[in-house]
């Protein structure tokens, strides 16, 4: 799955959603979440987020890696 992290927090651009094929970029209070189930790997998000928070699971930095928790955990409490 791809991972919004920390450059979206109370962004949210939402340039992403436009690009998501299978509409799985959704919004919550503070920032925007990728849904890890749907998520088909397309990668088209990542290049057009203007700071960059978009990225592949395994290519998180290391500062950012709490996202994918961060990510999975709002669809588990919604
Ligand atoms: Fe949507 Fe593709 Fe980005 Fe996954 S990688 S969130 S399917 S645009």
């Amino acid at each position: 799955t791809y991972v919004v992290s920390q450059p979206c927090v109370d962004l949210k651009d939402r340039a992403c959603v436009d690009e998501c094929p299978v509409d799985c970029i959704y919004e919550g209070e503070r920032m925007l979440y990728v849904h890890p189930d749907e998520c088909v790997d397309c990668g088209a998000c990542e290049p057009v987020c203007p700071v960059e928070a978009i990225y592949y699971e395994d290519d998180l930095p290391g500062d950012q890696k709490v996202y994918l928790e961060v990510n999975t955990t709002f669809f588990d409490t919604i």
